[in-house]
């Protein structure tokens, strides 16, 4: 359909006359307004660009949209929430819906993790998890376990417990010295002995014993929690060796340390379960969550806590509030009316089981990629890819982003980069064809890539 003919035709709809003021998250401001990519609209697999081009969406958006886009159930609980009760104070108030979606949360999470603490992004979830885990130590006595134990190359979000406990060097080196005493485990990727692994790699479970080597340094008295994205995605795309997560599992329980799952990018059907946790049969103490949880139409965060964590917070004085934290917005009515009509649609076209169904076909059709110019490893799980390209010498991080270009102006193809390595997140509804597809679009830019 042109443009013209578009029944939103609104500023939504136009290019600006100005971009100025607009400081843009995460990007090169300067070169991007030099020559934009803009969305103006999307439905099912495809964005289209203010030119009214289809762009496939190879992404999910930034791995949210696991339903795909502007689903018709999701937007008319919006409209309906937006129109019956816009707002309500999340303090000492209440309104239905939060306790509704917490419930339909705990019943789709591992057993023990029964409570729900709201937020509004990734970010906050993570913040909200490492405030609920001090206090718990604090209330049974063990104050001094403060010490975080995130990941190199870990991404949390960007508030100052996330990035002080990820290990993305860009995202920490403008910002000082952060959350005192926090260390990082190794990351898990190897190139060396896993390069190219369908599925998991074969290599690296080992590396949870890293553990134990931060445990004696610092003592696990000291310790308060270990943070860990079972799938890392910013980094480009790190999955753990098969026993890894349950090796961290036994030496945290070991040790009295909590662990917790951030679980913004696997949550949601994108490896295969509701949550990685259940994929990998692990169960943390605490998970966070946000993206796919309002399929990206409303901002959300969520924070699962399990039964034990939580009682220890309900011993004192019914009139006492158990936690000083909350947000102006945390469960607000239209986010928990997208979720809801999120996770019917999940539930209803069995997409959790999409990326268990879809896996093969999917590692398939990536590595035949294997033997173009510049690529040094392909990894897939669930419905995740990456596709990671040699870097140029003294230029990191330019061929991923000339394939990423390339892709949308010429391919027309969403994909996302984060340094050398193309990663691939597509929403949980698409078909073999459009998985051919990427893969031909993509191989073809990375061909077209000096
Ligand atoms: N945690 C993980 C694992 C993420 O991938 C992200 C975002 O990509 C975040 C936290 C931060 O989420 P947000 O951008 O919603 O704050």
């Amino acid at each position: 359909m042109r443009r013209a003919e578009h029944p939103l035709s609104s500023l939504s709809q136009q290019r600006p006359d100005t971009m100025d003021a607009f400081w843009m998250p995460f990007s090169a401001n300067r070169q991007f307004k030099a020559s934009p990519r803009l969305l103006v609209r999307a439905e099912g697999m495809y964005y289209h660009d203010v030119d009214d081009r289809p762009v496939l969406d190879a992404a999910a958006g930034l791995w949210c949209c696991n339903a795909g886009h502007a689903r018709p159930r999701i937007v008319q609980a919006i409209q309906q929430q937006a129109a019956t009760l816009d707002f309500a104070p999340p303090f000492q108030m209440g309104t239905p819906l939060p306790f509704v979606l917490a419930q339909r949360l705990a019943a789709l999470a591992p057993a023990p993790l029964n409570h729900v603490f709201f937020s509004n992004s990734g970010s906050e979830a993570v913040d909200t998890a490492m405030k609920i885990v001090l206090g718990y130590h604090r209330l049974r006595g063990e104050g001094q376990r403060t010490r975080f134990i995130g990941r190199e190359k870990a991404y949390h979000g960007v508030g100052f417990g996330g990035m002080s406990i990820g290990g993305l060097p860009n995202n920490r080196k403008q910002f000082g010295s952060l959350l005192a005493g926090s260390d990082f485990l190794r990351h898990t990727l190897d190139l060396q002995r896993n390069a190219f692994s369908p599925g998991l790699p074969r290599h690296g479970a080992e590396l949870a014993e890293d553990l134990e080597r931060l445990i004696a340094l610092h003592d696990a008295s000291t310790i308060a929690a270990v943070f860990v994205e079972p799938v890392a995605g910013s980094a480009g795309v790190i999955l753990p060796a098969p026993g890894y997560l349950q090796r961290l599992r036994e030496i945290c329980d070991q040790h009295g340390i909590l662990l917790v799952f951030d679980e913004v990018i696997t949550g949601f059907g994108r490896v295969g379960n509701a949550f990685a946790a259940q994929r990998f049969g692990v169960t943390p103490d605490l998970m966070t969550l946000a993206k796919g949880l309002t399929n990206g139409a409303v901002p959300m965060g969520a924070t699962l806590v399990s039964d034990a964590v939580h009682a220890a917070f309900m011993q004192g004085p019914p009139a006492a509030i158990e936690l000083f934290h909350g947000y102006t917005y945390s469960a607000h009515p239209l986010a928990c009316a997208a979720a809801l009509a999120t996770l019917d649609t999940y539930a209803e076209e069995h997409l959790f089981e999409r990326a268990i169904e879809l896996g093969e076909y999917w590692q398939s059709a990536l590595h035949s990629l294997r033997g173009l110019p510049h690529v040094v490893d392909i990894r897939n799980f669930g419905l995740i890819g990456a596709v990671e390209l040699m870097p140029r010498k003294d230029a990191p991080g330019a061929r991923g982003y000339e394939v990423f270009e390339r892709c949308f102006r010429d391919g027309s193809l969403l994909v996302r980069c984060t340094g050398d390595v193309i990663a691939l997140s597509p929403p949980l509804i698409i078909d073999k064809a459009q998985i051919d597809r990427i893969v031909e679009i993509l191989g073809d830019m990375i061909n077209a890539t000096a």
